[in-house]
């Protein structure tokens, strides 16, 4: 099973990894950094295919996706 990890201090809160998984491993967290950001955050990673999309699509460099 890959290993998803969202670097908070990266992540802007635009919420593209979230919509572009096909398998919502990926939620908006209810916390909010001191930066003012609410960050995307893993949910489960059981059904993660690695197909890479959330690392594609984020702007900031901010998920990374462990085989
Ligand atoms: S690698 Fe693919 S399946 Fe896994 S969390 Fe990212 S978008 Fe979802
Ligand atoms: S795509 Fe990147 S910047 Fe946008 S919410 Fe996801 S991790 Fe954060």
């Amino acid at each position: 099973m890959p290993e998803v990890r969202v670097l908070r201090q990266y992540c802007k809160g635009c919420g593209l990894c979230v919509a572009v998984c096909p398998v919502h491993c990926l939620r908006m967290s209810d916390e909010v950094t001191p930066g003012g950001v609410q960050p995307a955050e893993v949910v489960e990673t059981v059904d993660c295919t690695g197909c890479l999309r959330c690392h594609t699509v984020c702007p900031d460099a901010a998920i990374e996706v462990y085989e």
